[in-house]
Parts: structure tokens; C-alpha cells; sequence
């Protein structure tokens, strides 16, 4: 969930991105044709065509309330069958990361943190998360108990059954892979500044935020949160801006092709790139980092989505080749 609370303050000024914030791609619509799915390039070649980053900026005030703890069961083991056609051409972003013999060597010595938005168990310490934390640009509370589906399905549930399976996807790539929280350790939390300070006491090479929102019913679609470059406070994000924005860029074009979910349609201007300087968790980090909102929860068909283990293997495996990606450098 993200634009209650603490985590997601309503900000719309920082949704205007920043300009030329999309120099990075690279001969977007040059793609190997035959080596794609027909719905994945396609959705490629529209968000290639959306323009740069940031956008009019989203309401950001439209969260669901706060979870009923979620009761969807997630086996955790992912599914198979979900991986994306064949390799393609280096043609965009990501592609490198699913070529044959991958990149486990040059990726050996990497380190991903993985940052499962909130946690199951904050609906059962909403005093101890609801204390206020530095954030260099104000003041939020540690935690929030994240956002769920109509039918219960918890976004808690959802960011750590997707960690999981992402951790998998890294650990196999050669990555060493760290996880802020992992269930019931710690029980809640932990805090958003302390989620940060994970990723920069592990000197993470790349760390990645997992969430999906909880926006208006009618909303649908994923975006990418960048942290814009400020300095104010704790929070000096300037020499990580540029490189989180690579991440960013990636990971988004990967997790729209690995999952064929659109950009959102309600923040971001329909690129999928959204920047803010409102989010302790981006603005604490020394290291790169993004958040994902990987659909809204409150949407029926994102819902059916973000339900079906199959598509959360999916995403995990975008999520996957956009970092790998980003790792290589290439
Ligand atoms: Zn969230």
C-alpha cells in the first residue's frame, strides 16, 4: 500500500519525475521480434512510447486501509513454466540477464538486499510501528501494516512469498541475497530507516523495496518508485540517484515483459517510473535502491494477479532479470 500512512504520505509533487530522466534507454523499439512474445513486445514497444519518467504525478492519497492480516495461503514454491520466451537481443535493458550461461561468475560477490514491504505481523504491534522515525525530509511513522485484497489476500504476504522467490532466482545467478525481515523475524518491522540501514550495512550492490498498492478500485498497472536526489537532514541521495534510476529503468522494463503487467494508469504518466523524496526507505539509502508496486490490490483484475502464485513466479522472475541486468552493467 503505499499512500497511507507513514511509508506513502500523500506527495504529489513528487510525482513530476525528473526531466530527461529517460536518456538511459537504449534503441528501445530495435528488438529482436521473433524472440519475444507477441504481448510482451508489444507492451515493450507502448512503454518505450510513454515518454520519460515521473509524469503528472499520482493522487498518491488513494490507499486501502490497513490489512486484515491476510489469510491466502502462499505455498512458496515456485511454479515452473513461467520463464519468458527465448533469449533476445541486447536491444533493451535486461536482456543480458537471459542469455544462456548467464552471468554467475561476473555475479558472484554481488550482493541484493531484498526488502519485503511491511510484515504479516505489524497488525499485531501497530504501537510499536506507529512511532515516529527520521526520514531526513520529515519525520514518518516505522511501519505500516501495508494494504490487502478485498478477499483478504495481505500485502505483507504477498511482498515476502515474492521475496522468496526472487531471493531463489538471485541465490541461482550467484548473487548473495539478504532479506530486511523474513516473516516472524523480526516479529514486526522492522522500521522503514532501519530497512535502509540494512541495505547500506550490507553494502548492497543493488536493493530492491517490494509493495503493491492499494489505489482506487479502478486503477490498475505496476510502477517503479525512484528516489529523487535530495539532500536534507539524514537523507543525501544524490550519489545514489543516477544508479538507482538505471535500476529502475531495468527492473521495470523486465518485470513488464516477464509479466505483461501494465504501467499504471493512475501515477506515472504511464511510463512506469514514478520519482518521490517522501519515503524514508529510499531517502536513508547509500546504496541503490527502488521500490516496486508490483499491481493494486484493490483492482479485481491486478488482484487475480497478484493471487496466483504463478504470476508472482513471474514477477519474481522479472524482478530477477531486471537486477541481473543492472549487475552486469550491460
Ligand atoms: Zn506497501
Amino acid at each position: 500500500m503505499s499512500y497511507v500512512g507513514p511509508e506513502f504520505d500523500p506527495s504529489p509533487s513528487e510525482g513530476a519525475g525528473r526531466p530527461g530522466g529517460a536518456g538511459r534507454r537504449r534503441r528501445g523499439p530495435v528488438v529482436a521480434l521473433g524472440a519475444l512474445a507477441a504481448a510482451a513486445l508489444l507492451g515493450w514497444l507502448a512503454y518505450e512510447a510513454v515518454g520519460s519518467p515521473g509524469g503528472p504525478g499520482g493522487p498518491d492519497g488513494a490507499g486501502g486501509g490497513p490489512g486484515p492480516g491476510g489469510t491466502a495461503a502462499t505455498s512458496g514454491k515456485p511454479p515452473s513454466g513461467s520463464s519468458p520466451a527465448s533469449p533476445a537481443s541486447p536491444s533493451f535493458p535486461g536482456d543480458d540477464a537471459k542469455q544462456p550461461g548467464g552471468a554467475a561468475g561476473p555475479l558472484r560477490g554481488k550482493v541484493v538486499v531484498i526488502d519485503p514491504g511491511h510484515n504479516p505481523g505489524n497488525v499485531r504491534h501497530t504501537a510499536e510501528i506507529d512511532r515516529q522515525v527520521d526520514i531526513g525530509t520529515g519525520h514518518k511513522e516505522c511501519d505500516t501494516t501495508g494494504t490487502a485484497t478485498n478477499a483478504g489476500y495481505a500485502e505483507a504476504r504477498f511482498t515476502l512469498d515474492v521475496a522468496h522467490r526472487l531471493r531463489a532466482l538471485l541465490e541461482q545467478r550467484g548473487v548473495t541475497v539478504k532479506l530486511t525481515h523474513d516473516g516472524d523475524s523480526p516479529a514486526w518491522g522492522p522500521c522503514v530507516d532501519e530497512r535502509a540501514r540494512i541495505g547500506n550495512a550490507a553494502h548492497a550492490d543493488a536493493a530492491l523495496s517490494l509493495h503493491a498498492d492499494g489505489a482506487a478500485a479502478g486503477d490498475r498497472g505496476f510502477h517503479v518508485i525512484l528516489p529523487a536526489a535530495v539532500r536534507e537532514g539524514a537523507a543525501d541521495t544524490r550519489p545514489i540517484a543516477a544508479a538507482s534510476h538505471d535500476l529502475g529503468v531495468r527492473l521495470a522494463g523486465a518485470f513488464l515483459r516477464a509479466t505483461g503487467e501494465p504501467p499504471a494508469d493512475y501515477v506515472g504518466g504511464g511510463t512506469g517510473l514514478v520519482t518521490r523524496k517522501d519515503l524514508g526507505g529510499l531517502n536513508l539509502s547509500t546504496v541503490p535502491k527502488v521500490f516496486i508496486e508490483c499491481g493494486n490490490m484493490r483492482n479485481s483484475t491486478d488482484a487475480a494477479r497478484l493471487t496466483s502464485a504463478d504470476w508472482r513466479q513471474q514477477a519474481a522472475q522479472g524482478m530477477s532479470e531486471g537486477i541481473v541486468s543492472f549487475l552486469s552493467g550491460s
